[in-house]
């Protein structure tokens, strides 16, 4: 079991504080949802969690089974087993879709453990089927004209693929039709289990009636203020965030 924890986390842009001491604590084998109003700090926190240089820490940890990871780029932390699906997955001209994911598969497998071109593209071939992507997909430059929602299927499809202990999905499900939020959470339920863990950030109870979350919090003012079960999410929409926020005396 790998262990993901968030100690009293600040974080700042441009000198601006934006988290401010955030808590969290997850485990593999669970999923976990966070959900708050907009700009509140959600893709804050994973930006800081995979350790984009734009975001500052200026306060607390970040501690991957029990070790301090703030000092690690970005790659490094890839390959210990993060991975950031990102709101606004970028362009990448010039590589393919399908070079990018051997690379970061053989990253994270080391020199002596490469996967086959065999090996990968049977792999590529059945996820892509699980997500009912077009092969040509898979050659097409990373993001390149992708649709919005292709953009995020695709992300799936790298989840799949990297196998990462830990995934931060932020927003997937922003942007889809109803049948490509099923195969989106197809392809997340597909990578449940007690070696996989992830924390999947949506603004809409919707997607977690395919992802059933183990745990949901509720993320105000740079903070988790509220954590609970499936249930704290039903109450949020049924709710929104007004009731939450006068209950444990929030401005916002
Ligand atoms: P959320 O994902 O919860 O909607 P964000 O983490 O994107 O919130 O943003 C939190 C706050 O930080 C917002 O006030 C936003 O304007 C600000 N912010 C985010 N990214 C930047 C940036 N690159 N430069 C300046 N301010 C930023
Ligand atoms: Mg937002
Ligand atoms: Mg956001």
């Amino acid at each position: 079991m790998s262990v993901l924890e968030i100690k009293d986390l600040h974080v700042a842009i441009d000198d601006k504080e934006i988290l401010k001491g955030v808590n969290l604590v997850m485990k593999t084998g669970e999923i976990h949802a966070i959900m708050g109003p907009n700009g509140t700090g959600k893709s804050t926190l994973s930006a800081a969690i995979m350790g984009n240089p734009n975001y500052e820490v200026t306060q607390g940890e970040i501690l991957f089974d029990g070790k301090n990871i703030l000092d690690l780029e970005v790659d490094e932390r890839a390959r210990l087993g993060l991975f950031l699906a990102m709101q606004y997955p970028s362009e990448i001209p010039g590589i393919s879709n399908a070079e990018f994911m051997r690379a970061a598969m053989n990253a994270r497998r080391g020199e002596d453990d490469k996967i086959s071109v065999m090996q990968f593209l049977k792999k590529l071939d059945k996820k892509m089927e699980l997500l009912n992507m077009p092969e040509e997909m898979a050659e097409r430059y990373l993001n390149e004209g992708f649709s919005g929602g292709e953009k995020k299927r695709n992300e799936i499809l790298q989840l799949l693929m990297i196998e990462p202990t830990f995934a931060i999905l932020d927003e997937i499900d922003s942007g889809l039709d109803i049948d490509a939020l099923k195969v989106v959470s197809r392809g997340i339920n597909e990578m449940r289990g007690e070696n996989f863990g992830a924390l999947i950030i949506t603004h809409y109870q919707r997607l977690l009636n395919y992802i059933v979350p183990d745990v949901v919090h509720i993320m105000m003012e740079g903070r988790v203020v509220l954590t609970g079960d499936a249930d704290l999410a039903r109450r949020l929409e049924a709710e929104g965030y007004a009731g939450i926020s006068a209950e444990l005396g929030i401005e916002y």
